[in-house]
């Protein structure tokens, strides 16, 4: 899965006393153009070698774009092994009043170089150092962090980094805001009797295999999100519902939670259309599993595919 990264590590404990050296690392994200709600990141991307870099500190100080820059605005995100990443995140920039936005100059002044990618692309294949690419997609995250609580919610003044979490607070009324991840669940529903589990496809977005999932509810527990996705996608009732795995999923600020589950009752489907095009019982050994094995849903059903395994310890 993406975060698998071993014997690389990432730690994410902040530190705000730390700042950049020549070699460190710098995200630089932008909206995407087509408006897909996606972000792009600036990195170089050989599609030959199949490797991937992000600027560096040295790259980006060099440039117009960032003299007009405070340290403030130079967050820092995490480190992996020896690499410390920061991010541009530019507080005091009206975006809506500018043609170019600082990120986008910044792309502008490193084009010999760097180019933004979206993150579809980014994981349409193998590149390496995979490191890099788990250490964007949590970027990724923190920056939409960062983005949303520019200003605080309750009274509207401009935030201000807290000096010791992670935290944004606000100077005017001291409302304090913590990075919030949004829990989900993937839910592999098995059939015991015919060995077959059920594969689903959405509406819109990612084209490939899938298995039913959602978001959890405020007041409900996983185990309760389980039993009304299921029901609202699938129009089916299932038991047994047991824990596999976990994975933070940062380009939708998820952590996405895994279980298996048995059906009971009645098996027919009833699709839910708004929400999926497709969505069957497939047997073990004719699921298609997805291109590549970043994410969770295709670690659940390739287990089930390859050993049969239904989260039955
Ligand atoms: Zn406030």
């Amino acid at each position: 899965m993406i975060q698998d990264i071993t014997p690389h590590k990432l730690r994410n404990e902040y530190d705000p006393g730390k700042g950049p050296v020549p070699g460190s690392k710098i995200f630089v994200f932008r909206e995407n153009k087509e408006g897909r709600g996606d972000r792009e990141v600036l990195v170089k991307l050989d599609k030959e070698k199949m490797t991937l870099d992000y600027p560096k500190f040295s790259d980006i100080s060099l440039t117009e774009t960032y003299k007009k820059l405070t340290d403030a605005e130079l967050v820092y995100l995490f480190s992996v092994d020896d690499d410390n990443f920061f991010l541009v995140d530019p507080v005091k920039e009206d975006v809506s009043s500018k043609d170019e936005s600082i990120e986008e100059a910044l792309g502008r002044e490193l084009a010999d170089q760097y180019s933004f990618v979206s993150f579809r692309e980014l994981r349409s294949a193998y590149y390496s150092p995979k490191e890099y690419i788990y250490a964007a997609f949590t970027a990724y995250q923190l920056a939409e962090w960062y983005q949303v609580t520019r200003f605080c919610g309750k009274c509207g003044a401009a935030n201000v980094n807290d000096s010791k979490e992670r935290a944004r607070t606000c100077p005017r009324c001291g409302n304090k805001i913590y990075p919030r991840i949004n829990p989900a669940v993937i839910i592999g529903i098995t059939d015991k009797e015919t060995d077959s589990i059920i594969l689903t496809k959405y509406r819109v977005g990612y084209g490939h295999n899938a298995l039913v999932a959602g978001f959890t509810e405020i007041g409900e527990t996983l185990e309760e999100t389980v039993a009304r996705e299921v029901m609202e996608e699938v129009g089916l009732t299932v038991s047994n519902i047991r824990y596999y795995k976990s994975q933070p999923w940062g380009i939708a600020s998820d952590i996405l939670v895994g279980f298996y589950c048995d059906v009971t009752g009645d098996k027919e489907i009833r699709m839910d259309e708004g929400e999926l095009k497709y969505a069957e019982w497939v047997k073990r050994e004719d699921i298609v599993l997805q291109p590549l094995e970043y994410s969770l849903t295709n670690e659940m059903m390739k287990l089930f595919k390859e050993k049969g395994y239904d989260g039955t310890i």
